[in-house]
């Protein structure tokens, strides 16, 4: 879905689309309980879930709209990490939507500070040749958003230090299909440690898939068959 496309879902059906991304986020199994974040990019901001309201209780009401500045509307306060979502939009004109989560595969190789590399080829899903682990910053704050933004150069995922993943889209199914995507590499990478260090695919093999992907119309988590 473009960017104008987005535009036209009127503001209650983005605030109903990120409700419904939240559930799922969870009942997929790529996060725990009130951890983890949803937002999509509006005309002069964007929407965000709130703080410390469990997801199944969230109403798109209490979705918090925020502006660029960092101000919000109504009482309801956005989530503590919106910094990274306001950044992420204010850098990457080409993200629409944003997936923050706690998955555990994931956030296992983030603890170890470990980057995925190009053991498999779906890692250019992400856009690149390795999906990279941002170092750690507390939560919240401007250093943690600043080290996302430069992990995400060039990339539509990563993973936080001894934190989690975010996965990033043109929309909020590509973000949240992403971050699937991300989590099932995250895990098939960590059993692969169990035997040993995968071999990495080479830079070249890896520029063939990002170039395969991109020419397959922007549908990188849709490739053909192969
Ligand atoms: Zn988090």
């Amino acid at each position: 879905m473009s960017f104008l496309k987005l535009q036209h879902l009127s503001d209650e059906a983005l605030r109903a689309g990120i409700v419904r991304t939240s559930l799922k986020m969870n009942a997929l199994g790529i996060n725990q309980g009130k951890s983890g974040n949803v937002s999509a990019r509006v005309e002069n901001g964007f929407l965000v879930t709130p703080t410390g309201i469990p997801y199944e209780n969230t109403r798109p009401g209490q979705i918090v709209a925020m502006r660029m500045d960092g101000a919000h509307d109504g009482d309801i306060l956005p989530s503590s990490e919106w910094r990274f979502h306001r950044d992420i939009y204010a850098a990457r004109l080409d993200v629409n939507a944003i997936v923050h989560t706690h998955a555990l595969y994931a956030t296992t190789l983030a603890c170890m500070d470990r980057d995925i590399p190009p053991f498999h080829y779906m890692v250019a899903a992400a856009g690149g040749k390795d999906i990279r682990c941002a170092p750690y910053a507390t939560f919240g704050t401007q250093e943690l958003s600043d080290f996302a933004v430069a992990a995400l150069d060039d990339r539509r995922a990563c993973l936080l230090s001894h934190h989690g993943m975010i996965a990033c889209g043109t929309d909020l199914d590509q973000a949240l299909a992403l971050a699937v995507e991300v989590e099932s590499l995250a895990r098939m990478y960590w059993q692969a440690l169990q035997i040993g260090e995968p071999q990495p695919l080479p830079d070249e093999e890896m520029r063939a898939v990002i170039h395969k992907f991109k020419t397959y119309g922007q549908q990188p988590l849709q490739p053909p068959s192969a």
